[in-house]
Formats: structure tokens, C-alpha cells, sequence
């Protein structure tokens, strides 16, 4: 018997930083968004603990202890008092180190996974307690669809969303680690005054409306100028998907993704085609969102 759940990336619609705290973390205003592109991960009995990994990013993710979804098992099994000998397979569609939370989605996809495999039965809330100690954007994997972290961006809130929108998202060649982003942040900002992080009140009610035009205009990235600055070319994926009609450009969390949101189906199609002709990206997505969270399949 084997368990597999399907589990999506995400974008931040607005990710607002706070100053660097005593303990290195910086305060977050993140209103995250799931998008339909997807990791899968099955749990199979096994003698061992055991990851394996396919796809085209495969290469990049680590397959030993470190990798998210053997953690998420060790963590489950811990607190359950039973051994993590479990095969865990991760069929990997969301890019590796792009700001769009894949090691984050598969520790949550793992979760559920073994949970089910182990018949611990665990309650949503000890699976969303482990996820936030596995990572800041891992109880945002296991929920999906759209919601306000504040904290270190764990401490969840769910938002509504009362449409469909559509997105593209430039793959970037090479990843960006994200804390050398929150280091160029906090080298860009050294004394400066930086704002209390906030959600803008009007980027909450276009995602309730799913007004497209309203969340256009509300988009927004505090670590879009850190990113730039480490990677200077990402202007120009910006700069392309913009002229191709996109209604805003934005890097997603720490990048080296971009995101670009359109007006409807045919114009996402449109903007990737650009992008990908472009040369500025190493390939181009369509997505939509909300997309659900970690879900036994
Ligand atoms: P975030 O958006 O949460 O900042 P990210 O999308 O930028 O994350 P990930 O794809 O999660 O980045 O990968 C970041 C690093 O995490 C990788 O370079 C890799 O070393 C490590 N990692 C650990 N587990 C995994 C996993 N299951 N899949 C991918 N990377 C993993």
C-alpha cells in the first residue's frame, strides 16, 4: 500500500518585510497564494527512510535528511513514538529554489502522506504545529488556497477568494538563496526607517472579489529590490512579460521566479509564449489560483 498526495507551489500576491528582529527573523505582512503547479509525493513501507526524486529540477533537491519531506516523516514519527522507515518519492514539477515554496510543499505533501500510511491520525492542528517547526511557508502548503501570515509569515490566517486568476511565472535559470535575499534586504534597508509590515486592505478584498484589475494594482514584494539587485537580468524578464500584455510583474517570494498575472486564459498563453521567446527565462508556466492544499489523491 502506498499513499501519494499532490501538494501546490505558491506565489506571495504581497510580501511585506519588517526590520531584521534580535533573532535574525524578520516580521512579515505575507499574503500568500496557492497556484496550480504541483509536487507529488507517495509514502510506500520501506525498511528505511528513503527519498527519491523525479523531474527536471531532480538533480538539485537533496535526497538525505535535510530534504523537507524526510524531516516532515522524522517529525511525525518522533511524536508518534514509531520508527520513519518509509520510501518517500517526490515527483517534482514545482522549480527548485524559485521562491515558489517547493521544499516547503513537499514537507507538507510528506506529512499528510505518512500520516495516512502510519494511521496516526494526527488533527489539522498537530499537522500544522510540526509544519510550522519544518518552516515559515510550510503550513501555507498543507491549507492552500489563499491566506495572511504574520510572524515569520506561519501564523496563518485564511483569506477567500472569489474568483480565478491567472498567472504566468518566468522559471529562472539558477535559484536564489533565500537568505542571501533577506541579506541584501537587510544591506539595502541599514538605516533606513522600515515600515511595520501590513496587508493592504484593498489587495485583501480583490482577492475576495477575484477582481484581477484591483489585484493588480495591489501586488507587491519587499524583497523584489533585494532579488534585482542580486540578479539584475530578472528586470528583463519583468521588462518582457510586461510589454507581452501582462497586467503586473513581480518576483515571486525571494525569486528567481517572476510572476505575472493576466487578464484571462488567452493572455497568460500569450505572456508565456513571449517570455519563452524572450530569452530572459529559462522556460515559462500558465497557472491558475487558488489551487488546494495538500490533498491525498
Ligand atoms: P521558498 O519559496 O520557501 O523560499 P524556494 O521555492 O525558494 O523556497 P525550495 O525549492 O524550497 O526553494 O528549495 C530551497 C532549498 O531547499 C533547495 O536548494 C534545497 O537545497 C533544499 N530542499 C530541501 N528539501 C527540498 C525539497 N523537497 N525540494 C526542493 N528543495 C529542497
Amino acid at each position: 500500500m502506498s499513499v501519494t498526495v499532490r501538494v501546490p507551489a505558491k506565489v506571495n500576491v504581497r510580501l511585506a518585510v519588517g526590520a531584521a528582529r534580535p533573532d535574525g527573523f524578520h516580521d512579515l505582512a505575507n499574503v500568500f497564494l496557492a497556484v496550480g503547479l504541483y509536487d507529488e509525493v507517495t509514502a510506500a513501507p520501506a525498511d528505511t527512510l528513503r527519498v527519491t526524486c523525479t523531474g527536471p529540477d531532480a538533480a538539485q533537491v537533496p535526497l538525505d535528511a535535510t530534504n523537507l519531506a524526510a524531516r516532515a516523516a522524522v517529525a511525525l514519527a518522533e511524536r508518534h513514538g514509531i520508527s520513519p522507515d518509509v520510501h518517500l518519492h517526490i515527483a517534482k514539477d514545482i522549480p527548485v529554489a524559485g521562491g515558489m515554496a517547493g521544499g516547503s510543499a513537499d514537507g507538507a505533501a510528506a506529512l499528510v502522506a505518512c500520516d495516512a500510511l502510519w494511521s496516526t491520525g494526527a488533527s489539522q492542528d498537530e499537522l500544522l504545529a510540526i509544519c510550522a517547526e519544518l518552516g515559515s511557508d510550510v503550513p501555507f502548503s498543507l491549507i492552500g488556497g489563499a491566506a495572511l501570515g504574520v510572524g515569520r509569515g506561519e501564523q496563518l490566517t485564511p483569506i477567500e477568494v472569489g474568483g480565478t486568476f491567472h498567472w504566468v511565472f518566468a522559471v529562472a535559470e539558477g535559484g536564489l538563496s533565500t537568505p542571501a535575499v533577506y541579506g541584501e534586504f537587510d544591506r539595502l534597508t541599514a538605516g533606513a526607517q522600515v515600515p511595520e509590515p501590513t496587508a493592504p486592505p484593498a489587495l485583501l478584498a480583490a482577492l475576495r472579489k477575484g477582481d484581477t484589475t484591483a489585484l493588480a494594482d495591489a501586488l507587491g514584494n519587499d524583497l523584489q529590490a533585494a532579488a534585482l539587485s542580486l540578479r539584475p537580468s530578472l528586470a528583463d524578464t519583468l521588462t518582457a512579460g510586461t510589454a507581452a500584455g501582462a497586467l503586473a510583474a513581480l518576483v515571486s517570494g525571494s525569486g528567481p521566479t517572476t510572476a505575472f498575472l493576466a487578464a484571462d486564459a488567452d493572455a497568460a498563453r500569450t505572456i508565456a509564449d513571449a517570455l519563452a521567446a524572450s530569452g530572459t527565462c529559462r522556460s515559462a508556466r500558465v497557472a491558475v489560483s487558488p489551487a488546494p492544499g495538500a490533498t491525498v489523491r
